[in-house]
């Protein structure tokens, strides 16, 4: 049986904050819908690939942590906690440059899956982008009880996509290659990660 992916798209068209400057030209990016652009085509891409892929927030408006960790739960119920993996995709902010993943503390089937994210996002972008570590506990992702990722009872990444608030990183996630690339990166891990 193919996995359940279980794809979150964080904030909503209401969420204050959550947005890039507006830049010279007068363009913004507005996270919300970057998350949900890049859930889009993960989703697409997932259920090419007989993947079972169910989107937690179709809404635009933003839905409550509790709510999607709820969502979240009722389809590990459904399918079996282990037939299913958990991803909520966000771009960064607060001053810097590149891509990281978060799991919760402690070592779980999420440190496996965010190694296979690492391991795509290095491919892609290890050249051009610093992929941001901390391999203090000896991995690379980071660690932080995000509250959808620490709720979830699948294993579970959350992953911040290079920074809003810095151009060069904003140009990028701006354009149809760099969200193809985000999205390419998620679905390669997780056809790794499930193999
Ligand atoms: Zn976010």
């Amino acid at each position: 049986m193919k996995k359940t992916i279980i794809l979150d798209n964080g904030h909503g068209i209401e969420t204050p904050g959550k947005r890039s400057p507006i830049w010279k030209d007068g363009t913004q990016l507005f996270e919300w819908e970057f998350n949900r652009d890049v859930v889009r085509h993960i989703a697409s891409k997932l259920t090419a690939l007989g993947f079972d892929v169910r989107v937690i927030v179709p809404e635009s408006s933003d839905i409550s942590l509790s709510e999607r960790v709820r969502r979240t739960n009722a389809i590990c119920k459904e399918r079996g906690a282990g037939n299913c993996v958990f991803i909520s995709i966000h771009a960064n902010a607060g001053g810097g440059t590149g891509w990281e993943a978060y799991t919760t503390p402690g070592q779980n089937n999420s440190d496996k899956f965010a190694a296979a994210l690492y391991e795509e996002a290095e491919k892609k972008w290890g050249k051009q982008w610093k992929i941001r570590k901390d391999t203090s506990d000896g991995d690379a992702d980071k660690e932080a009880n995000f509250q959808v990722i620490k709720g979830a009872n699948c294993p579970a990444v959350l992953v911040e996509n290079f920074f809003m608030d810095t151009e060069k990183d904003c140009r990028y996630i701006m354009s149809p290659v760099g969200r193809e690339a985000c999205a390419d990166v998620v679905v390669a891990a997780i056809n790794s990660y499930c193999k």
